[in-house]
């Protein structure tokens, strides 16, 4: 991977910019440039033929300073140490800035959902338990789903968890099923934020959601259900992809029947034997649209397209979808884009309020958890564009990811400080 697409290079760098603007003291810097703590696992798992494969995990607590680490579980063949690395510092500026009381963590194992059964699965996650459970817990670090992981997947490592644990222990994981506890309003949380984030930019740059033209890339956890709520909304979504590629319809797509028909063949081409007009990955990310959200993967938006994207406002519901180079240029256009561990923080937010009611054993209706939501991220937006406003007045100039990346440094800082860390 060239070094300015590796993943924990990047977020060093965004560290480091962020760092000589707010002055960051120098000890600090260097205490938050690496993880706390880096895990690695052999997993052995009993496949369908009765055969054994050894998988490889990992899990990254990267600061706990102001609490437990916090993050989710990628299954990817393409998963890597240094994503994880860069992910869990990603999650540790997430719950700063959304100023919840957890720290940073992330895990991964190298592995293709897609050619495993449901049995092999279950197997892989009560494997990843049995490796790693001494090291995670309610009050150590608690995982959630991320990149093809689910709540079936987080019901099975709870069980496993408990099984070792003695008693049942529904705090050690979030993103569960109801039936076990889970959240109401966890399941769409990362796109109900984005939208949330969506309203706020879109009233910073004079523009009616009602009249908007969106473009998604990804059809994930988060992709899919940020395109069912711009439609409630209102607003077009004139383009959609997965990792095979997209459709495009200018009059706006269906949601209903192109998710049924998504469910029934597992491919996007259409429905009712009609097919939508084909769009590459890349060509969506270039469609003339008003908000184009890329909620798939990292290094979507490089130095090499970052100046042929035609949207106004650009919103991250992926984990790191621009690189540095390309969020210069972006910035440089003119392009609001809205960075990552702000837009898509909805998630872990929820992850939160889930953590609180297993904790206290009282459950909430999805009323109070959407609106406890939009007060948290809707304070994080304000306190994004508040301090890069602070820096206009002493005639800097700073991006909203260099502005964020300064609210939730400067709290992980203080809370190492006040702890007598440096
Ligand atoms: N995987 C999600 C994220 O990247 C959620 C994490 C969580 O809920 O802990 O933010």
């Amino acid at each position: 991977m060239p070094e300015e697409l590796d993943p924990f290079k990047i977020s060093q760098q965004q560290l480091d910019s962020a760092a000589e603007v707010m002055n960051l003291d120098k000890t600090a810097h260097e205490i938050l440039r690496e993880p706390m703590r880096t895990i690695s696992t052999s997993i052995p798992v009993k496949m369908r033929d009765s055969s054994t494969e050894v998988f490889q995990g990992f899990r990254v607590q990267y600061n706990d300073a102001r609490g437990p680490g916090k993050g989710g579980i990628r299954f990817h063949p393409g998963e890597n140490l240094n994503t994880v690395k860069a992910l869990s510092a990603w999650m540790t500026w997430k719950c700063s800035l959304a100023n919840i009381p957890f720290g940073g963590a992330k895990g991964g194992v190298i592995c293709d959902t897609k050619k495993m059964n449901d049995i092999e699965l279950e197997n892989l996650s009560r494997g990843y338990i049995r490796a790693l459970g001494r090291f995670i817990g309610p009050k150590l670090d608690v995982p959630a789903p991320d990149v093809y992981t689910n709540p079936q997947i987080m019901a099975w490592m709870m069980d496993e968890y408990s099984k070792l644990a003695g008693h049942n222990e529904f705090g050690m994981i979030t993103g569960k099923p109801l039936e076990v506890w889970g959240s109401e309003g966890r399941f769409d949380s990362t796109a109900m934020g984005g939208m949330y984030v969506l309203r706020e930019a879109a009233k910073l740059r004079k523009l009616k959601i009602k009249d908007a033209k969106i473009a998604i890339q990804g059809f994930g956890n988060a992709g899919k259900f940020a395109f069912e709520l711009s439609k409630k909304l209102g607003a077009k979504v004139v383009a959609i992809s997965d990792s095979s590629g997209g459709v495009y319809s200018e009059n706006g797509l269906d949601y209903d029947k192109l998710s049924k028909a998504k469910e029934e063949t597992g491919e996007l081409h259409g429905y009712d034997g009609k097919k939508y007009e084909q769009v590459s990955n890349s060509e969506l990310l270039e469609l003339d649209v008003d908000v184009l959200i890329p909620a798939a993967i990292e290094n979507q938006i490089t130095k090499g397209n970052a100046d042929k994207i035609k949207a106004d406002i650009v919103l991250e519901l992926a984990n790191g979808p621009v690189t540095p180079a390309a969020d210069q240029i972006l910035f440089e256009k003119g392009v609001l884009d809205l960075p990552d561990f702000l837009v898509n923080s909805g998630g872990v937010i929820v992850s939160y309020f889930e953590w609180v009611q297993n904790t206290q054993n009282y459950y909430w209706t999805e009323e109070e958890v959407y609106s406890k939501l939009d007060g948290i991220i809707t304070k994080s937006f304000k306190d994004v564009f508040a301090t890069q406003d602070a820096y206009k007045s002493q005639k800097k100039k700073i991006s909203p990811r260099t502005s964020a990346y300064i609210v939730a440094v400067d709290r992980v800082a203080k809370a190492m400080k006040t702890r007598g860390w440096y």
